[in-house]
């Protein structure tokens, strides 16, 4: 939509073992490489949980493929008594550019807040891995009108002790939790609506350059049919992914979605 690098990340969820992550990445470089298709600049990144990372950084490190990788979630703490926690400086070690934080999959089942999803978003930073920090609201709020103060309090909560250099380097994903998972996609006037106040909110708590450099992804349904007229909105950057990215031809086509 604009000077911003579209960045399209491909969340696999609870899903695929290592063999299978190898499988996925290599059927994706293959598919992205087709000569007759372009992506262009566009920035592609798989997060698949955490047991596939290393294999995934040997694939991509040997291959020199033109794919990055994330985490789906990372610990707000260093290091320490933490038991089943991975922390940055782990991913990090491993590659990793990205980490998912405040999916509202765990906000759902994990009881993550605001305050949480701000304390990691920090810890990735202190590990130069680029936080995606997820926000949106569920069905009720929405029907009540109320989705753009909802999902901008997150926001609020989530940037909440990032200096303006911190947040300039980080990416938002605005998911409609009822477009998650669930076929129900919003259309790309709902998905600009929520996407340019995030912009707006970010101005007001810093400035317009740190509001101009943050790429605002929309996530929720997302598939190689709806992904272009997505794109076309002026504050949409990019695509958070979930079931569509498990297939690497379907994940593809949503990278091209220029052809
Ligand atoms: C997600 O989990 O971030 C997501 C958007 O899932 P899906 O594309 O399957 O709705």
């Amino acid at each position: 939509a604009t000077a911003r690098t579209p960045l399209m990340a491909g969340n696999w969820k609870m899903n695929l073992d290592h063999h299978e992550a190898i499988a996925l990445v290599q059927k994706l470089a293959w598919t992205l490489k087709d000569a007759k298709h372009d992506y262009g600049s566009v920035e592609v990144v798989v997060v698949p949980p955490f047991t596939d990372i290393r294999s995934v950084q040997t694939l991509v490190d040997g291959d020199k493929l033109d794919i990055r990788y994330g985490a789906q979630d990372v610990s707000a703490h260093e290091s320490g008594a933490y038991t089943g926690e991975i922390s940055a400086a782990m991913l990090a070690k491993l590659g990793v550019s990205y980490a998912v934080v405040g999916h509202s999959e765990r906000r759902q089942y994990h009881a993550e807040d605001d305050a949480l999803v701000g304390a990691k978003s920090k810890a990735a930073l202190a590990a130069s891995i680029t936080p995606i920090i997820c926000v949106g609201e569920g069905l009720d709020v929405r029907k009540a009108g109320e989705h753009v103060a909802y999902t901008l309090a997150q926001v609020d909560g989530a940037y909440d002790g990032l200096s303006a250099e911190q947040a300039a380097k980080t990416v938002i994903a605005y998911e409609p939790v009822w477009a998650i998972g669930t076929g129900e996609v919003a259309t790309p006037e709902d998905a600009q609506e929520v996407c340019g106040a995030i912009r707006g909110r970010l101005a007001e708590l810093y400035d317009d350059s740190v509001a101009q450099a943050v790429r605002v992804l929309y996530g929720g349904s997302v598939k190689s049919s709806n992904v272009a007229s997505i794109m076309e909105k002026e504050d949409v950057d990019g695509a958070l992914v979930g079931g569509a990215s498990l297939k690497a031809e379907e994940f593809a086509a949503i990278v091209r979605y220029q052809d």
